[in-house]
């Protein structure tokens, strides 16, 4: 499809992460398709913005926005997120938050909770359990799999790990008024809320505690007030995929660290080419708790 010159322009300034950039291009020709344009233009793209900035969230928003008008620093990578550590059997892959993505609670709960459960791994000595499970010479699918994501969007695939860690974010509803604007509406994909003449009703059966709503009510409204963690686990990919279990919902950090204890401790006892997948398929999540 072509592109208007001030199109292609403000495409180039948008307040977006660079990996986002291509998907923004093609988000802007579905729009021009669906208003029936041959072409991209400069107003389509003030569309394309506004869909970003609430997708991404307005500290994001602002955030890029200041670094590409050069006034604010560029957006930094999360290096305590990034784990690298080729001595040790077992790896730990955070969800896009290491690229600075998600609020800054999130962030630093993220990385406080990448530095507990590491001293727990190392304390433990998992590196020397996980080489006496191994049948095989060891090699990178001989490490315990962990997959930590700041909201249940589950990007890097904790459900396909070993250890799942999921950050969930309680919505509330407060006495504020409600301007029915519908902004919470349009942010939960899951339909999760509808509206009534007093306000938002949320279903707490398939609310998946992401907190997109609360995030974008201009009322306060919606608002999240507790935070709390998934813990799911034996999970595997490769050549016999299975999805990990939920272990517990909505727990605290100090819990997450008992349960990834009591993990460990199962496997210290567990025999040569069993792992917590066999081990919950055989025993149940209670193994663990
Ligand atoms: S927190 Fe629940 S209700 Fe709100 S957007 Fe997420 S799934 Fe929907
Ligand atoms: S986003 Fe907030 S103010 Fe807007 S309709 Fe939903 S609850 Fe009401």
């Amino acid at each position: 499809m072509k592109w208007e010159k001030d199109a292609e322009k403000i495409h180039e300034m948008l307040p977006i992460p660079p990996m986002m950039s291509p998907y923004a291009r093609l988000q802007s020709e579905k729009t021009a398709r669906h208003k029936g344009l041959d072409h991209v233009t400069a107003e389509v793209l003030k569309e394309t913005e506004k869909m970003y900035a609430d997708f991404m969230g307005r500290e994001k928003y602002e955030q890029f926005k200041a670094f590409l008008n050069g006034t604010g620093p560029a957006p930094e990578l999360e290096d305590e997120l990034f784990f690298d550590d080729e001595s040790a059997l077992f790896f730990i892959d955070t969800c896009f938050t290491k690229y600075g993505e998600n609020s800054e609670l999130v962030r630093e709960a993220l990385k406080d909770m990448m530095r507990s459960i590491k001293s727990v791994m190392e304390k433990e000595k998992l590196t020397e359990i996980m080489a006496d499970l191994a049948v095989v010479a060891l090699h990178g699918a001989s490490r315990f799999t962990v997959g930590m994501t700041g909201c249940p969007n589950c990007c890097v695939s904790p459900y396909m790990k070993d250890f799942g860690i999921i950050m969930q974010h309680r919505v509330d509803i407060t006495d504020e008024e409600c301007t029915q604007c519908g902004n919470c509406l349009k942010m939960c994909i899951d339909k999760s809320i509808h509206l009534t003449d007093d306000g938002p009703v949320i279903n707490r059966k398939t609310c998946v505690q992401c907190e997109l709503c609360a995030r974008d009510c201009p009322a306060g409204k919606l608002t999240v007030n507790e935070r709390g963690f998934r813990v799911i686990a034996g999970g595997a990919g490769g050549r016999d995929p299975c999805l990990a279990k939920t272990i517990e919902d909505f727990t605290s950090r100090d819990r997450v660290l008992t349960i990834l204890k009591n993990a460990i401790a199962k496997l210290r006892n567990a025999r040569p080419g069993e792992s917590l997948r066999t081990i919950i398929d055989t025993e149940g999540p209670d193994a663990i708790r």
